[in-house]
């Protein structure tokens, strides 16, 4: 076989994989969707979907263009043509990086269409308007039902101090609603960020700022964790 005819089976046995990878997501999308529009107040059966799928996709292509690139290194050495191995092998190793990319993405906007699905469901479930009563007194109380810490909040009739604890399933939007927010806004950032430092700093910042953003109960926690993050000696 002739390098120009080696170069073109291994084009097209990796452009083959490349269309499997595609494949797999575009089928999942519909009972991804049926998953989803299933979901309460967590989303914790699309990370086991998902998981499932990477491992479909992503771990086992690559596997497969492992073992399609050994099946060309012994034909490379029955040619006897100059070849540039180096060359033909980071094909694939550029394909691996884009099927983790790609999958990276897939899994973030499956993730947030989760978290929409989440909050619309937190939503329909919390009265806002129901009236939050001081123990002692019965006076109204003016509480924020979107918390996500116990608060202690000063009747202004008695001046007696109540406990409020927020609803479980507002506290557990942290995790299920608007970090997968987060993360969907800062996506790009977060993939630049595994080659390139000054992406990753800025993957952080807009990721935290989110976080700060949309619950400004635990601003202070979140704003410590962005400065351990981004003051890290890897970044310096
Ligand atoms: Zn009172």
């Amino acid at each position: 076989m002739s390098s120009g005819q080696l170069t073109q089976r291994w084009d097209t046995f990796l452009g083959k994989l490349k269309d499997r990878f595609n494949d797999i997501l575009t089928q999942t999308d519909s009972p991804l969707d049926e998953i989803i529009s299933g979901l309460q107040f967590d989303t914790v059966p699309i990370h086991n979907v998902l998981n499932g799928l990477k491992y479909q996709t992503v771990e086992q292509l690559s596997q497969k263009g492992e073992e399609g690139w050994s099946k060309m290194q012994a034909e490379l050495i029955k040619s006897i043509q100059v070849f540039s191995q180096g060359a033909e092998y980071s094909k694939l190793t550029r394909f691996i990086g884009w099927m983790n990319d790609e999958f990276m993405r897939f899994e973030v906007k499956t993730y947030a269409k989760a978290a929409r699905k989440v909050l619309e469901n937190v939503k329909s479930h919390i009265d806002e308007k129901k009236i939050h009563r001081c123990t002692q007194c019965a006076g109204e109380l003016n509480i924020n039902v979107y918390s996500f810490n116990a608060i202690n909040i000063k009747c202004e009739s008695c001046g007696s101090v109540n406990t409020y604890q927020p609803d479980d399933r507002i506290r557990a939007m942290e995790y299920y609603v608007i970090n997968h927010l987060a993360e969907e806004q800062a996506i790009e950032e977060k993939i630049r960020g595994q080659r390139d430092k000054s992406a990753m700093k800025e993957y952080y910042r807009k990721y935290y700022g989110f976080m700060m953003e949309n619950i400004p109960d635990k601003k202070e926690l979140y704003e410590r964790d962005l400065n351990e993050r981004i003051n890290n000696p890897f970044f310096s």
